[in-house]
């Protein structure tokens, strides 16, 4: 018997893996998110512990399921076209923070991440912070616009994948030039899963 991931993926690759939250314990509770428009299936699938999914259980999802795959909560199987994943990318926390929306440059991605790389590059350099977790950040959006350069966007929504999973670790930026530490907790998690929920 297929289990219910296999069921609701419909044995459908993911445009692409994420995580949206930061937390050692292992899923218990999948959200099935809205069909897409093609009709083959749901759009994502997201994996929330038990503290995670009772957090917030207002949170859109059309479904919500058992699991009991050791899934770790917060991984995110994204079946969306990949025009769609990268503008959630923006929505969540690219703009936020580098300033850069994604309809810059009438949504050239190479034009919206060179300008995104460069803001945060310019602020690294403002701050001299050569050990901040934005110069990860900063690396990987470099390597997503080369990435869109080539016009792999499957390979530029993998690269902002792991920025958004390193942005799970900082505090949110603030506009005093000052360079964001790792966050000593989670508690900014759920207006995060709350915009995964509420974007497109
Ligand atoms: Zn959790």
């Amino acid at each position: 018997m297929p289990s219910v991931t296999q069921r609701l993926s419909a044995h459908r690759e993911p445009t692409t893996v994420r995580m949206v939250v930061q937390c050692p314990a292992h899923a218990s509770t999948l959200r099935e998110g809205p069909a897409l428009s093609d009709g083959s299936g749901a759009g994502w699938l997201v994996f929330l512990c038990r503290v995670h999914a009772e957090d917030l259980p207002e949170w859109a999802g059309v479904a919500t399921h058992t699991d009991r795959a050791s899934t770790p909560c917060g991984s995110v199987m994204d079946f969306r076209p990949v025009e769609q994943v990268l503008r959630s990318h923006a929505n969540l926390w690219l703009t936020s923070l580098t300033g850069v929306c994604a309809d810059a440059g009438d949504g050239v991605w190479t034009d919206v991440l060179a300008e995104a790389e460069r803001v945060l590059r310019a602020r690294l350099t403002r701050a001299g912070a050569e050990d901040s977790p934005l110069q990860s950040i900063a690396m990987m959006i470099g390597l997503a616009r080369r990435s869109a350069e080539l016009g792999d966007l499957g390979q530029v929504a993998s690269s902002l994948g792991y920025c958004e999973m390193l942005t799970l670790g900082l505090e949110p930026w603030r506009e005093d030039g000052r360079t964001p530490r790792a966050r000593a907790d989670s508690d900014a998690v759920g207006p995060r899963i709350l915009g995964f929920f509420t974007h497109d």
